[in-house]
């Protein structure tokens, strides 16, 4: 197939919607974990186009709505130093702490960025607020090791960063209603699609590595009506067994596992990163004494986030959805981030 072209082709997915629509089986709930998946369910229409028995139901895998409050608080206390540059990539700057918002961040593509920055503001600290899943995280610690190796020193990285394995694992134990997973495909670009196969198999559940194209997606939901198989790679085009080795060597030299807090949900085990005592220099948590801690965030249940990103509400479930909450004016973060579930489904106008 072309990658380009073929993965949204009217042909192909015409003939995936009608098969999908034949399915008589047992009622099945898929849980997209990630909240690119989500959107792209949303921007696709594909929610509507599902037989009756079947429905998507949303994970903890948009990396915003996850990040916790204290945290936040802490980036917003940084953020009031005259003397420090926060930078951040772009859905972070909206999002609360306890009280308020950052102050005077600058949005970055890449905190490759930072360096630069680092080098042309001598008399400044650059800290990046470092948050996001397997995805993001390689290229945070490229930043870092880049930062070590040309000994730049006013540089630093507040992290919040998570991993998707243990995340997988706190859901089974939280005994979250999903008969399927859809894996993001771009997680597993970087660590391989093995653990998601043992994953499957080992908890007798169903589930594909999956792109965001419609005919990735469609294809998903059918090999999960249809195939007998527990596990398949459908993002074969960017996703090996063991993913990207390189990438993963630099993560293992940079971080360490830890434990980390989902908003609105709770402590996780083992399921974050922090920096390593090799690199302490630059971490913005000793560097400038911040004292986070995730085992000290209290649970802000301001709204329904948390059960949403436990598959067990919808959305359309809270009373405050497009009416004191929208994402202008955001009452909880699944509004906040364009990848939270609560966004998607305000743009989309999903059912
Ligand atoms: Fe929270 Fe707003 Fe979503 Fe309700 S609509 S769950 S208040 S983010």
């Amino acid at each position: 197939m072309n990658i380009y072209k073929d993965f949204k082709n009217p042909d192909i997915i015409e003939k995936l919607v009608r098969k999908i629509r034949t399915y008589k089986g047992k009622t099945i709930r898929i849980m997209e974990v990630c909240g690119s998946h989500t959107d792209a369910i949303g921007k696709y229409g594909i929610r509507e186009i599902l037989p009756k028995n079947v429905t998507f139901i949303s994970g903890p895998g948009c990396p915003v709505c996850v990040t916790d409050t204290l945290y936040m608080d802490k980036a917003i206390e940084l953020s009031y130093n005259p003397n420090i540059i926060i930078c951040s990539f772009g859905d972070l700057i909206k999002v609360k702490g306890s009280q308020n918002t950052l102050k005077g961040a600058k949005v970055v593509l890449s905190p490759m960025e930072c360096l630069d920055m680092a080098k042309s503001n001598p008399q400044k600290e650059i800290v990046f607020l470092s948050v996001g899943f397997e995805t993001t995280t390689p290229i945070t610690a490229l930043t870092l090791k880049k930062a070590y190796d040309e000994n730049i020193k006013n540089i630093s990285f507040f992290v919040s960063n998570k991993t998707m394995p243990n995340i997988l694992r706190f859901l089974l134990s939280q005994k979250v209603e999903a008969d399927a997973f859809l894996f993001p495909g771009h997680v597993a670009t970087i660590e391989g699609y093995e653990f998601y196969e043992r994953f499957c198999n080992e908890n007798n559940l169903k589930g594909t590595v999956c792109g965001f194209e419609p005919v990735d997606i469609l294809a998903s939901i059918s090999f999960i009506l249809f195939e007998k198989d527990n596990f398949k790679n459908l993002y074969g085009r960017f996703v090996s067994k063991k993913g990207n080795e390189v990438a993963q060597a630099l993560v293992c030299d940079i971080f360490e596992e830890c434990d980390t807090y989902l908003r609105e949900i709770g402590l996780v085990k083992g399921a974050g990163l922090k920096i390593r005592d090799k690199y302490s220099d630059y971490d913005a948590n000793t560097k400038f004494n911040l004292k986070y801690d995730p085992k000290f965030v209290i649970k802000d249940k301001t709204c329904l986030c948390g059960e949403i990103m436990l598959g067990r509400k919808s959305p359309l479930d809270c009373p405050l959805f497009g009416n004191s909450c929208t994402p202008m004016k955001a009452f909880g973060p699944c509004m906040v981030s364009a990848e939270g579930s609560c966004a998607s489904y305000y743009k989309y106008k999903s059912q």
